[in-house]
């Protein structure tokens, strides 16, 4: 349920209704425009149904949102969202963010050399995982705190933002420690005690689409995180799992074009898992940046045969950097920037 508040509601008046919705166990969300005041209540639907706000002194009108994920959706908020990371560093603006770097954080001199390259080609993020969801125990699990060390390094010393993907809640004060970007991977994008620790953090992060999950699952996850206080979430597209076997993941661009339409979270796509393989990642990056996309993640790797994790679907550098010059030329046909 919107409350539109009536452009000359006192601060008396606001402070009324949502004590009341309070008193009745809903979730208060205000947010002050330049002319109005709305507040979002967020609790069961039928104590929200039964709850007659109309008749509040400053209420101008109460818009019912449909959506079961109320604060992600642009009934909510119509203007799409800018998440803002730091000084000239944002998503959901005009201008597309590019994350790049490995899929993991080998060593400190690894990461310095790839980080060189994505930062020279125009990347403004760095990502590396440092806790690697794998599907085998036996495979690379990540350099955790030292990995992170190089990743907070190495992006201070290019003046990149960084990302990196945290997996359990009991790390999250360690990750956010070291990056700018909190990631919850795909096989993560359920997991709701993770979901809720960082719904209560200021911390920005980027939830990936579960392999399995539709899009409303998707966006609901995005809730857990909203309702918890945190509205710096960016969604991210990373294929799901199809009858499809020629690719390692099928790239859903339908889930991007949908998720910007219905929700006003910025929405990024990763065409290196969503497509497998690197000589296909170009062609899927320039699909979404076409599509509408805020933002790509891409893996990026010097030496892609002799990566710890995710070679195949890495992109030399010299790949990346052309990939990055004719991007340019994509977004200026949907007004948009690199
Ligand atoms: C990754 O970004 O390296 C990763 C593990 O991604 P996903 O969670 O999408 O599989
Ligand atoms: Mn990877």
């Amino acid at each position: 349920m919107i409350v539109v508040l009536r452009a000359d509601a006192s601060q008396q008046q606001i402070d009324h209704i949502v004590d009341k919705a309070k008193e009745l166990g809903l979730k208060a969300h205000i947010s002050k425009g330049e002319e109005r005041t709305i507040i979002g209540f967020i609790g069961p639907e039928d104590v929200v149904r039964k709850t007659p706000l109309e008749i509040f002194p400053g209420v101008e009108t109460v818009i019912p949102v449909l959506a079961p994920y109320k604060l992600v959706s642009r009934e909510f908020q119509r203007q799409s969202s800018v998440v803002s990371i730091k000084e000239g560093v944002s998503f959901g603006g005009k201008k597309i963010m590019v994350m790049a770097g490995p899929c993991s954080i080998e060593s400190y001199e690894g990461l310095r050399k790839i980080a060189a390259e994505v930062k020279k080609a125009g990347a403004t993020i760095l990502r590396g995982g440092a806790f690697k969801p794998r599907t085998s125990p036996y495979d690379f699990q990540g350099l955790e705190e030292e990995g992170l060390k190089y990743l907070s390094e190495v992006g201070k010393e290019f003046g990149l933002t960084t990302i990196s993907e945290v997996m359990d809640y009991k790390d999250l004060d360690l990750v956010s420690k070291y990056v700018d970007i909190l990631q919850i991977g795909a096989r993560n994008m359920q997991n709701f005690s993770l979901l809720k620790e960082i719904g209560k953090m200021k911390k920005p992060v980027m939830l990936k689409r579960g392999m399995s999950a539709t899009i409303k699952e998707w966006l609901m996850s995005a809730e857990y995180i909203l309702s918890n206080g945190n509205f710096s979430v960016i969604l991210c597209e990373r294929g799901i799992r199809t009858f499809e076997t020629m690719t390692r993941n099928t790239l859903d661009i339908n889930a991007l074009i949908v998720a910007k339409e219905v929700s006003h979270l910025p929405v990024v796509v990763d065409p290196s898992h969503g497509t497998g393989q690197w000589k296909w990642v170009s062609k899927a990056a320039k699909a979404a940046v076409a599509a509408g996309c805020d933002g790509l993640m891409i893996e990026v790797h010097n030496e892609p045969e002799n990566a710890f994790s995710d070679g195949p679907q890495s992109l030399l550098p010299v790949k990346f950097a052309k990939l990055m010059d004719d991007l340019n030329r994509v977004a200026e046909v949907v007004s948009r920037e690199m």
